[in-house]
């Protein structure tokens, strides 16, 4: 992978010169100290030092509400919408990338999601390592401590005024030299990313599963009828937050209106969350899903073994956003898993 040195000063004139053809969203903090991606202005201050932000990134490919179908109800016709702007994301963490990569293949499996697709083919991803860890966060124990795949250009902070810049992708090399050729990165720089990449690793490896991550579709197995699904869902208040803030989760519904002219109409999808107690509602008034403890042990379940039988990773990447949302505390996968494995030991 070619890399290259980039000063901080140089920065800001490439966002300026990519906001003219890109949608760029940067990382920044509200005065209330919660971080989010924003449209990138002039005047932002990036917040290279977040740990991590509160909203994931998967609005920007799969919105929390989005036109499929436009209907003209007097011509009797219907026309597909696919809405994707060209946008660029400066700052993405290596496990948000890791829940993008997730999604990219969740999202192509039987009939690809064309609206999804033709989002993510729009999207240029800087990653970015991360200058401090989350409390909450247990993504190095996940397998979601790196990523080498997904990411067009990944900067690491290697001093206070310099980045080392890894390019994977044409248009990463197109944009990082769009203002004019830039150093390449020497063998000592080289080795300053690594060694920041393995520190904040070693940060995070304070928190985390207390068994190797791969064993966990086989804990869940043996953990079907376990008195702490009830034990937990006796708090849960069925908000749906743990799901709506979770980069992986990407469950949608979808509806039609018309309009109130009844001239036209739409066929549209907006997030849906199985903690939602209508999520598993269907027709005859029939919900296979009718108590809490039944949504909350499929949302264990989807994260620690129905995505891992699809792609072979859990669906968690560990960003703890659900623990920070839940008010009633009980949303931590980290703190399921690990309460489980230990009743098996204490079991043998
Ligand atoms: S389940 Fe929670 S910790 Fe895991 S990826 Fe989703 S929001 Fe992050
Ligand atoms: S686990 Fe927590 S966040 Fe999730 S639905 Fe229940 S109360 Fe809401």
């Amino acid at each position: 992978m070619t890399a290259y040195t980039v000063s901080m000063e140089h920065i800001p004139p490439l966002l300026e010169l990519w906001a003219k053809e890109y949608d760029v969203h940067v990382p920044v903090r509200d005065v209330d100290g919660f971080v989010n991606f924003s449209p990138w202005r002039p005047s932002a201050e990036i917040a290279w030092d977040y740990d991590v932000a509160y909203n994931s990134l998967k609005r920007f490919f799969l919105p929390p509400r989005e036109d499929l179908l436009r209907f003209d109800l007097a011509a009797s016709t219907a026309e597909p919408v696919m809405e994707a702007p060209l946008q660029l994301l400066f700052g993405v963490h290596p496990y948000d990338v890791k829940a993008i990569n997730q999604l990219d293949q969740l999202m192509d499996q039987g009939t690809a999601d064309v609206n999804y697709r033709k989002r993510r083919e729009a999207t240029v991803l800087v990653a970015l390592t991360p200058e401090h860890v989350s409390d909450l966060a247990f993504w190095s124990s996940v397998g979601a401590d790196s990523v080498d795949i997904g990411f067009d250009m990944y900067f690491t902070r290697i001093s206070p005024s310099s980045f080392y810049v890894e390019v994977l992708s044409p248009k990463g090399e197109e944009l990082l030299l769009a203002r004019g050729e830039l150093p390449r990165s020497t063998l000592p720089e080289r080795e300053a990313a690594k060694r920041k990449k393995a520190a904040i690793r070693a940060k995070a490896d304070k928190n985390g599963i207390s068994f190797p991550w791969k064993q966990t579709p086989k804990l869940m197995s043996r953990h079907w009828d376990s008195p702490l699904w009830r034990n937990k869902a006796r708090h849960c208040l069925s908000c749906g937050s743990c799901v709506m803030v979770c980069p992986t989760c990407y469950c949608f519904d979808v509806r039609e209106e018309a309009d109130l002219d009844l001239k036209g109409g739409r066929r549209f999808r907006e997030w849906d969350g199985c903690m939602l107690p209508s999520f598993a509602l269907v027709a005859g008034d029939h919900n296979f899903r009718p108590e809490a403890r039944d949504r909350y042990r499929h949302r264990y379940f989807r994260k620690g073994k129905y995505i891992f039988d699809k792609i072979g990773e859990l669906g968690c990447v560990g960003c703890g956003r659900c623990v920070n949302a839940c008010t009633t505390g009980i949303a931590n996968p980290m703190a399921v898993f690990n309460d489980l494995w230990e009743a098996d030991n204490h079991e043998s």
